[in-house]
């Protein structure tokens, strides 16, 4: 009787100071003590009349335990697996009630219509940085019906991104920035299947994540992963809009040399020396800058995967906040490119 009853101590225990599962493990252990107190073959245990039963009767009882345990663990998988089943967040396949309502002013649009926000759902785009530009970017995207939505990102929310990086708030200060993101793009819309990695993109896993995706957009503001991600993007033959900021200025483009324009490292073939360009947190930028730059993203973005209007393939998007003033300049593939050069 006292053996049953140190089971039951434990559990209430466990309940009690909120172990979760790890009560398991005591109770595992107790079980064993149960079965050393009756072992076979050995001088009376005093043990034994105290906790009650017998060895055979304790190895069943133990055995029965993890069946019940086991058949518990994989109904809860079962469950698991429905609670993410395809037809809640498919980013294929017919659309439901809700979501018709949701996207009904996209599919008023003729250059979109219900083809195009078919597209959009079916789409897997991969965001590099939820900083700045991300967060438009991210926000927009998720708005949009993009279907998969990838996101990396290394940094955690800081209070002094929160004067620009929107999609954060100031209670998540501390949170990795990718989740924090995914908290937001959740909340705006459950239809979509975001994917964070709270991880710094590296040479190592560039071109598999890449090609897990139909197009990249890259808002970081550091050259080395600009150079990555363009390399990674070459190389798994998947268009890369990339975007840039600093203090009132901004541009965008979009890189495709698979389709025949340039790559990022045919316009900007030599990596700024080290200091000559300085980034927002040692410059300084405007708060509504990386919004209009971002979303200029974004809508290039919904186009590519649409099929709507032009892109930016070919042309680069200069934008100076400060005087008001956009320039779109044509920007050509260079032959000797050490990136794209000779590959197509
Ligand atoms: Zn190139």
């Amino acid at each position: 009787m006292i053996g049953l009853l140190g089971f039951v101590a434990l559990w209430a225990l466990g309940r009690w100071r909120g172990w979760g599962a790890s009560w398991l493990a005591l109770a595992a252990g107790w079980w064993v003590i149960l079965l050393l107190a009756h072992l076979p073959f050995q001088a009376e245990n005093p043990l034994a009349g105290i906790v009650g039963g017998d060895f055979g009767g304790w190895i069943v009882f133990g055995m029965l335990a993890a069946a019940v345990l086991g058949y518990r663990e994989v109904l809860r998988a079962v469950r698991r697996r429905k609670a993410v089943a395809p037809s809640e967040t498919a980013p294929s396949g017919a659309f439901r009630e809700a979501e018709l309502d949701r996207y009904a002013r996209h599919i008023l649009l003729r250059e979109i219509g219900g083809p195009g926000q078919k597209r959009l759902k079916g789409a897997k785009v991969l965001v590099v940085g939820a900083g700045g530009l991300g967060s438009p970017v991210l926000l927009y995207l998720a708005a949009a019906g993009v279907g998969v939505i990838g996101v990396i990102d290394h940094d955690v929310v800081e209070g002094s991104n929160l004067q620009r990086q929107v999609i954060h708030t100031d209670g998540r200060i501390g949170m990795p920035k990718v989740f924090s993101a995914e908290v937001a793009m959740r909340a705006l819309n459950p239809f979509i299947e975001v994917r964070p990695y709270h991880r710094q993109l590296t040479e190592e896993i560039a071109v598999d994540l890449v090609r897990d995706y139909d197009l990249v957009l890259d808002g970081t503001d550091d050259f080395e992963t600009r150079y990555l991600v363009n390399r990674a993007c070459v190389a798994a033959g998947v268009p890369l809009i990339s975007g840039a900021i600093t203090q009132w200025e901004g541009q965008v483009s979009l890189f495709d040399p698979a389709k025949g324009g340039p790559c990022y490292a045919c316009v900007f073939p030599v990596k700024p020396a080290a200091g000559l360009v300085p980034t927002c947190a040692e410059a300084g930028v405007a708060a509504p800058l990386p919004g209009i730059i971002g979303s200029m993203m974004a809508m290039e973005a919904v186009k590519w995967v649409t099929g709507a209007g032009e892109g930016l393939a070919g042309r680069l998007v200069i934008h100076d906040a400060l005087y008001t003033e956009t320039r779109v300049i044509g920007v050509k593939r260079r032959a000797d490119c050490e990136v794209c050069g000779g590959r197509h």
